[in-house]
């Protein structure tokens, strides 16, 4: 149902609200100036008033932005995003600093590292990168999920040993399943005298999650991120999930990503943390994610070193939005700053017309009409 304000229509006509709602009255129709009025109706209404309307559907405006539909020309492989998840104090935060100190990419290990929302580490076999969304916890992936954007490839679900599968462990599973991303269990603790691992597999059979042992599909290493112990076999079988996810790409076009965070840095402006998921991000691109626009300025790796550009499955931080976007947008690069205004101010009267709708009780994409 495409709706909008009598108070948005009457400012995009230039007329007074008071002036719509005499007219909807000649239609016997009562209302306020925060009601919300059909699409139709609108359109009659602003011709009634001698305009003429030129309704914009999102497709217009968002047409050609992403690409993700033709993925014919992705013939690269890329590295696998991994998001780490399970039930609070099993061991997340720890896990992902022991990782991100065991094997960082660049730079030395146990150097300094930057925490920007996002790092790659080396599986220490093969050689594969592997990159970690360092925001673990269901928020961030529920956030991500309602905005439609896409970024774990794999999910580790971390299981403590010693206290088994919680709440929020089968929360992990749902949201794992419903998205069709691949588990492999982290099964922590396992230091811990009271660490009983064979619980665990009992306790996730019960939740539909079989692993091999118990003649299903699903990989579990047993981990101590306290005393870093099977971390590279842990990396090694998110390396091996990944070839038979045959992960592809293309990084010879314009970027698209998807923002892990953002906020107001005093000193340097809305930053932006981006996994750059195709194509190749660079710096003086001029980008757009969700209702904020701007021109990339600098990139700072995971290191915390400026980076001329960023391809695909590499985290970065953007400098130059002009203001911070929400994590979960989609980044786009597009061909100057007239269609990046066009695209986000398109979206920015969406945002607010969205939010009069619900508040009125009413749902739904809005469509933009113009005197
Ligand atoms: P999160 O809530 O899932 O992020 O859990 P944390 O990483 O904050 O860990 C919760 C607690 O468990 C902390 O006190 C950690 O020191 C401890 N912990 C994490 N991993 C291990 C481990 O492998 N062995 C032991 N013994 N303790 C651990
Ligand atoms: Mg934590």
């Amino acid at each position: 149902p495409e709706a909008i304000t009598i108070q948005e229509l009457a400012n995009r006509m230039a007329e007074r609200a008071v002036d719509v709602i005499r007219m909807l009255m000649k239609q016997g129709a009562m209302h306020k100036i925060t009601d919300v009025i059909d699409a139709d109706t609108a359109q009659l209404i602003a011709e009634e008033l001698g305009h003429t309307v030129k309704r914009v559907a999102a497709s217009d405006v968002e047409e050609g932005l992403f690409d993700q539909v033709d993925d014919s020309s992705d013939t690269e492989t890329r590295s696998p995003v991994v998001t780490v998840m399970g039930h609070v104090d099993h061991g997340k935060t720890s896990l992902l600093d022991a990782l991100r100190h065991a094997n960082v990419v660049s730079g030395e290990a146990g150097g300094i590292t930057q925490h920007i929302g996002a790092y790659q580490v080396l599986s220490p076999e093969s050689g594969k990168k592997i990159t970690f969304i360092d925001t673990p916890g269901h928020a961030a992936f529920t956030a991500m999920r309602a905005r439609g954007a896409k970024v774990t490839d794999i999910v580790v679900l971390v299981v403590a040993a010693d206290d088994g599968v919680m709440p929020q462990t089968v929360e992990a599973i749902n949201h794992a399943k419903a998205a069709r991303v691949p588990i492999i269990v982290a099964i922590n603790k396992i230091d811990k005298p009271d660490a009983r691992p064979e619980r665990v597999r009992t306790e996730l059979l019960q939740h539909e999650v079989q692993v091999e042992s118990f003649g299903g599909d699903v990989v579990d290493v047993e981990v101590s991120a306290k005393n870093k112990t099977n971390l590279d076999k842990l990396l090694e079988m998110i390396a091996l999930q990944a070839d038979i996810l045959d992960l592809k790409t293309n990084s010879e076009r314009p970027a698209e990503g998807t923002v892990i965070e953002a906020k107001l840095d005093r000193g340097r402006g809305p930053v932006a943390t981006v996994l750059v998921q195709r194509g190749t991000l660079r710096v003086g691109d001029i980008i757009v994610a969700g209702a904020e626009m701007g021109r990339v300025r600098a990139l700072i790796s995971d290191q915390g070193e400026t980076v001329q550009e960023a391809g695909p499955s590499v985290p970065v931080e953007v400098l130059g939005f002009n203001g911070p976007p929400e994590a979960g947008d989609r980044l786009a690069v597009v061909e100057n700053e007239a269609r990046a205004r066009q695209v986000t101010s398109y979206r920015a009267h969406q945002k607010r017309e969205n939010a009069a709708a619900s508040i009125s009780g009413m749902r739904g994409s809005l469509e933009q009409m113009m005197s």
